[in-house]
């Protein structure tokens, strides 16, 4: 499948003309500009621009719409409850875990419920922001307002969504540590990539509609397969995976009645709950330095080990992304044509020449 490399700058001109034009406000724009932007410079193309059209489509269905606001449940340290109303998911929870961190940073602690916010991302994305406040948090995230895509351990069939989990911990004056993943062994998204480049995933990842192991990944889109039942994506670790899914679709969802997988969905949307909690670390050892140099001795321990392969080396979470940050910075994103076509296709609907970016 070929690709073009885009340049992160002008990808974030046309994300952000393109949401405006849309009739969002210009620091939404900005705020999932950049938030699709840097997905795409982390490697996680799954969730960065090419989940545009989505949201564009969404948007012509009359199923997200730029006059939805999120709304105060509760704001009651260590508490705060937002009902998302099913705003442009990006500001709307970047907006949430800033509230809450201000929170954490005054009490020491917070825990925040983000109800039916519209898709949020990547969830490592507000660990970032946590840790750049020198927080640590930890966030569960379901995925409602879609049909069942992950398959509980032992099952013919999906009963989850792709769930994801992240856990950031700050270093003072260093890098932090961000562990961020579905708990799919392959994220929806991810299929979605090989689906529009035409390749397979490997094998392990995907089950069809009979619960049959395949690597062809249309199994997992609707669409793809109109006349045959779906197939599911397959838990990471059995049922480890599995279990934190569960816990994840109730933490975030399912106490509060938000958007769960088990409701049919009323519209083409993809609805996510995050449930986080946010610590500062200072009240747990307030000597920075300390901290400091108790995380990087481990890190170092960690890293020192020997690999199996030397091209392979041992990472802590968070070093791949950031090292494909830089590399991608300097040589640009690479998006594959169908990817760029649905782009190109979504911004003409708004009179936007996406090839003049
Ligand atoms: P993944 O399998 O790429 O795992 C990423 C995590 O593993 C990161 O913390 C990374 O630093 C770490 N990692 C990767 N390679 C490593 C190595 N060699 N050694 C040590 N650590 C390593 O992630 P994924 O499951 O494909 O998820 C991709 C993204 O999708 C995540 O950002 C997730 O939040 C997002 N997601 C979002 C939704 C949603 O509905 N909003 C749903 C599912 C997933």
């Amino acid at each position: 499948m070929a690709y073009r490399t885009h340049s992160p700058h002008s990808l974030d001109a046309l994300v952000r003309d393109m949401i405006v034009k849309a009739g969002w406000s210009p620091q939404e724009a900005h705020e999932t500009a950049h938030h699709l932007v840097l997905a795409n410079l982390s490697g996680h193309d799954s969730h960065g621009v090419g989940m545009l059209p989505l949201y564009f489509q969404a948007l012509k269905d009359g199923n997200l719409s730029p006059a939805s606001r999120p709304t105060t449940r509760l704001d009651a340290a260590p508490f705060l409850i937002v009902d998302a109303g099913v705003s442009l998911g990006q500001p709307a929870a970047r907006n949430a875990v800033e509230q809450a961190a201000a929170m954490a940073k005054t009490g020491g602690v917070a825990i925040l419920n983000l109800l039916d916010a519209h898709h949020i991302g990547r969830i490592g994305h507000y660990a970032e922001a946590a840790a750049e406040h020198g927080l640590i948090s930890l966030f569960w995230v379901n995925v409602a307002g879609r049909p069942p895509i992950v398959a509980p351990h032992a099952a013919k069939e999906a009963r989850f969504g792709t769930n994801p989990h992240a856990i950031g911990i700050p270093v003072p004056d260093g890098d932090p540590i961000i562990l961020d993943f579905a708990t799919s062994r392959m994220a929806h998204g991810k299929a979605r990539v090989a689906f529009n480049k035409g390749e397979q995933v490997q094998p392990g990842y995907i089950i069809d509609g009979e619960g049959r192991p395949t690597t062809e990944p249309k199994h997992v889109f609707p669409f793809a397969i109109p006349d045959l039942p779906l197939g599911a994506l397959l838990p990471f670790g059995d049922h480890k995976g599995a279990g934190l899914s569960l816990i994840a679709e109730l933490l975030s969802a399912g106490l509060m009645g938000a958007a769960r997988i088990d409701e049919k969905p009323a519209k083409s949307w993809i609805i996510n709950s995050l449930f986080g909690i946010l610590i500062d670390p200072a009240r747990l050892e307030p000597d920075a330095e300390l901290r400091k140099s108790r995380i990087e001795s481990y890190l170092a321990f960690v890293r020192a080990a020997k690999p199996q392969d030397t091209s392979n080396p041992v990472l802590a979470p968070g070093d791949k992304e950031r090292a494909l940050r830089v590399e991608r910075a300097a040589s640009g994103i690479p998006l594959d044509n169908e990817t760029w076509s649905q782009i190109k296709a979504a911004a003409a609907d708004h009179g936007i020449d996406a090839d003049s970016y």
